[in-house]
């Protein structure tokens, strides 16, 4: 049987783009997940062809000359890698060389996109078969003696290439390191947090339970914990817009016995319905919506700290 031709580098790239504005497309530009079912569904030129492929993290088409995808799995809560995909000390992520040394298929095709330069697609899994496609992604270092590559998440990152990253360079400043970190939590964590709270809670406010997803937001218990990872999801809580800025600015605090609280003074205020039937009456109430799974319900400690933290403030 011949081999299947090799692409060029021009067609690789062609290929890379429709790829990744479909993604787009389909992803709400990147904020939603996709099951894997519906990544296969991908057709380029009328052929169906896949971009992930389910029996392998690293995923190079027979015709590429380079990985076009690489996947992280799904780990469940309380099952967490820490370092899977730790931030380094320059602020960007690493990826780890799939095990059995640096020339196996897999590594080198991963090699080949950082020597060429070329935008990969990285899927994070959110949930069984669930995942958060996070496009486009650059390999920009490769650190050989810990087993991984480097990856900048989006062009701006890219400019580290040019030497910080590497350790001969000049040492990145603390204003730029603090930018890739910022980076690379808007463009991984965030949406990966926000998937795995929308799955969590069924896309529901914890406290009233609206259930439009537009107007829901993945909230923090501790703004300040995990800064280096993806953010648990015992650390998170799907709350609509109001009774997120509600809690983050102190008007409610939530107990670590899912009961509601709001702040003493507001109780007494009279306004209008927002007011009476959005917060005065939720005070009390335990939340109405909670994840099924008790593994991905919020932490009691970090309610507690959070907790206090409202007392303080009130
Ligand atoms: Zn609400």
């Amino acid at each position: 049987m011949a081999a299947s031709p090799r692409m060029t580098f021009e067609d690789e790239m062609q290929f890379r783009h429709a790829a990744m504005e479909w993604l787009a497309m389909r992803t709400n530009d990147g904020a939603e997940p996709m099951y894997f079912l519906d990544i296969e569904e991908f057709e380029y030129e009328g052929a169906r062809t896949p971009l992930r492929n389910r029996y392998k993290g690293i995923w190079k088409p027979a015709t590429f000359g380079a990985a076009l995808s690489f996947t992280t799995k799904f780990t469940k809560p309380g099952k967490e890698r820490p370092y899977e995909d730790a931030v380094g000390d320059d602020g960007l992520i690493r990826y780890k060389w799939r095990d059995g040394g640096p020339d196996i298929p897999d590594n080198r095709a991963l090699r080949a996109a950082m020597e060429a330069g070329l935008p990969l697609i990285w899927f994070y899994g959110i949930a069984e078969g669930v995942y958060q496609p996070i496009f486009p992604v650059f390999l920009v270092a490769e650190e050989a003696d810990q087993h991984q590559f480097v990856v900048a998440i989006d062009d701006a990152q890219r400019l580290f290439e040019d030497g910080p990253i590497f350790s001969e360079g000049p040492s990145l400043s603390v204003v730029e390191k603090r930018y890739a970190a910022r980076m690379a939590r808007q463009r991984l964590h965030q949406p990966v947090f926000r998937s795995m709270v929308m799955r969590a809670y069924d896309e529901h406010c914890a406290v009233c339970a609206l259930h439009h997803v537009e107007l829901l937001d993945a909230a923090h218990i501790l703004p300040d914990a995990h800064e280096d990872g993806i953010a648990a999801v015992t650390n998170g809580l799907s709350l609509c817009k109001i009774h997120h800025s509600a809690y983050d600015r102190k008007f409610m605090g939530i107990r670590p016995d899912y009961v509601v609280e709001i702040r003493t003074d507001l109780l007494t205020e009279v306004d209008g319905p927002m007011l009476r039937h959005g917060l005065q009456e939720r005070h009390g109430e335990r939340l109405l919506i909670l994840p099924q799974r008790r593994k991905e319900r919020p932490s009691s400690a970090l309610l507690e700290k959070a907790y206090h933290r409202f007392l303080e403030a009130a």
